[in-house]
């Protein structure tokens, strides 16, 4: 069990350079109708479902360093080009180098919309983040909560079970600044009442919350293998 403040701390180390961040792509996706997508190198957390595992435990080896300027001029292009309304920073979590994705935000045409997505332990753990993001009228934020408790949490992410609850500040940091936000939730591992108990909590703190975004687990690359090694309950009902 690891702290992950203290992990994006020292990832922040390896995977900024000044205001440069190490990303391993750029490329369109077809989410959202359509986006245009930086996936950046490094995280806090170690999801067993992680589809982007090799950059989240490698991230010394993986990747190149990119100028807040590049990577908000590669996603601009590529959403003109293919006629886009969105852009997005993906892949591992876009937070870890706060300054630098303030300054890729500010460096985004006002009409094409930004999707910060994130797994929120920093922007729980510092309400001056939701603060600084609420700058950005073009932005949406979507907290991709992993599990529905404490414990589930920190059996999926390996992380002190108390960032399940950063988590959900997040939420609350992000809404009490007036950040257009929504929660998604992975909840393939959780049984029926845990996932109502979570849909009550995310409703207290704002009833549009109940409607949360349910994440699909994806057996991408190697998860399906990680998920066999790792002694998890209810994952059995999610493997072939
Ligand atoms: S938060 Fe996202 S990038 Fe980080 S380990 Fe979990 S799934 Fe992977």
């Amino acid at each position: 069990m690891f702290d992950p403040i203290q992990i994006a701390e020292n990832t922040a180390k390896i995977v900024t350079r000044g205001d440069k961040r190490k990303y391993y792509r750029f490329r369109p996706a077809r989410f959202y109708g359509g986006i245009a997508t930086a996936d950046c190198v490094g995280c806090c957390l170690r999801c067993i479902f992680c589809w982007s595992w090799r950059e989240v435990v490698n991230s010394r080896a993986c990747g190149h360093f990119y100028t807040p300027k590049d990577v908000a001029g590669r996603i601009t292009r590529i959403a003109r080009k293919k006629h886009f309304q969105k852009v997005r920073l993906s892949g591992n979590e876009p937070t870890i180098a706060r300054e630098h994705l303030l300054n890729v935000l500010g460096l985004i045409p006002f009409d094409i919309y930004f999707i910060l997505e994130t797994n929120g332990i920093l922007i729980g753990q510092d309400k001056t983040y939701a603060q600084d993001l609420a700058r950005f009228e073009n932005l949406y934020v979507r907290v991709s909560i992993k599990g529905t408790t404490r414990e589930e949490f920190s059996d999926l992410t390996g992380a002190d079970p108390a960032g399940f609850d950063l988590q959900l500040k997040a939420l609350e940091n992000l809404h009490r600044e007036g950040v257009k936000v929504h929660p998604a939730a992975m909840v393939g591992f959780s049984p029926d009442e845990n996932i109502r108990a979570l849909q009550t909590q995310l409703s207290d703190i704002h009833p549009s919350f109940k409607n949360m975004e349910i994440e699909e687990l994806v057996l991408y690359g190697d998860v399906e293998k990680r998920l066999r090694h790792a002694n998890l309950p209810y994952k059995t009902a999610y493997l072939p």
